[in-house]
């Protein structure tokens, strides 16, 4: 996990948001490779192993699926529809939307990813950030640049979460056109398999 996304992270119990404190362990460079993550509310902590934030579950990496392209949206397209210009910032891959962290980061330089409950054979990078959590994602609202949902997490909930993270005015993209639109988002377009709205 990159250093500075620390004061970005929340912790996911059913608290108000308050920053945790970050211990650090081995590091790479900006990125953390191990360390604990303690919350000053709950005093919950949450392990750093091999460069990923583990909030709920056991710190081991989940399976090693056979690598499957995320969708059939190639990266130019999807910047496209992110509305992505320019450094700075986050973008939040919600599961297997962390697929396209390396196609978009080859367009942009300068926007760091965030890779929530990505698949297992998905590796952090210098451009992406590992967290893994099935409660909520353990972001602050209202940080993100843009929003990508994976297939793999369209129910309500996980869409309710990524419309949270997201900042006013900007874009989340739904990996698949039938999903619902999430309280807060307006819908802009349909097509290519996928769902693109905006915050209000
Ligand atoms: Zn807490």
């Amino acid at each position: 996990m990159h250093i500075e996304l620390t004061e970005m992270l929340r912790c996911p119990e059913r608290h108000a948001e308050a920053f945790l404190v970050m211990s650090t362990g081995e590091m790479t460079g900006r990125m953390v490779r191990s360390g604990v993550l303690g919350c000053p509310v709950c005093a919950r902590e949450y392990p750093i192993v091999k460069g990923v934030v583990y909030f709920t579950g056991s710190p081991v990496a989940p399976p090693r699926a056979a690598p499957r392209p995320a969708t059939s949206v190639d990266p130019d397209t999807l910047q496209a529809l992110l509305d992505l210009s320019g450094p700075g910032g986050y973008v939040v891959l919600l599961g297997s939307a962390a697929r396209h962290a390396v196609g978009l980061a080859g367009l942009m330089d300068g926007i760091h990813f965030v890779g929530v409950n990505a698949p297992g054979d998905v590796e952090e990078l210098p451009v992406l950030s590992l967290l893994r959590c099935e409660a909520v994602i353990p972001l602050r609202q209202a940080m993100a640049r843009a929003v990508v949902v994976g297939r793999d997490r369209l129910d309500a909930r996980w869409l309710a979460e990524a419309q949270r993270v997201l900042l006013p005015g900007r874009r989340l993209v739904v990996e698949d056109d039938r999903a619902a639109v999430p309280e807060g988002i307006t819908r802009l377009a349909l097509g290519q398999g996928l769902l693109v709205g905006e915050r209000r």
